[in-house]
């Protein structure tokens, strides 16, 4: 007779490398909602971030000053994407007689727009790698609920 150990197991990564967890957290990310919590609603206009999430209190901008930095990173990688992804689908649908004047103006148009069609999202897949890297803590959502929304945390939790 064997006695098999009943504590508890070890999961194979820690919960924040998890294929789950990344699927979880842009998945509220791509549906505009808070990747912390997937309540709250944090976009507010188009072009406007909520500052705060209205379900759990996480600050959209994890109270750093240049968070804004990678949501404008992810912005224009997403846009640049969709221009070269349009430009290149083009070409090889129309292989033979692309008519390259029009392709170049309609990437360049939509190089302009883009970025304004993305805006949001920019911001909430920023806001999801970020939580995905540095997973927030309870003791940063003390902050987060604690402080004045004009003020920034000194020190980032790493
Ligand atoms: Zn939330």
């Amino acid at each position: 007779m064997t006695m098999e150990s009943k504590g508890p197991t070890t999961p194979r990564h820690p919960e924040e490398l998890s294929g789950g967890r990344f699927l979880r957290l842009y998945g509220r990310a791509l549906r505009l909602r808070c990747p912390h919590c997937g309540e709250g609603r944090i976009k507010g206009s188009w072009m406007k971030m909520k500052r705060v999430c209205p379900a759990c209190g996480l600050r959209t901008e994890r109270g750093e000053e240049d968070f804004f930095l990678g949501a404008m990173m992810f912005n224009m990688v997403l846009a640049e994407f969709l221009v070269v992804l349009t430009a290149v689908a083009l070409v090889i649908i129309l292989w033979g007689s692309v008519p390259w004047d029009v392709l170049l103006w309609l990437s360049l148009g939509l190089a302009v727009v883009a970025p304004f069609l993305f805006y949001p999202f920019g911001h909430s897949i920023w806001l999801a790698s970020d939580i995905l890297i540095r997973p927030v803590t309870e003791e940063e959502m003390e902050w987060h609920r604690t402080h004045p929304h004009d003020t920034y945390r000194k020190h980032r939790d790493r």
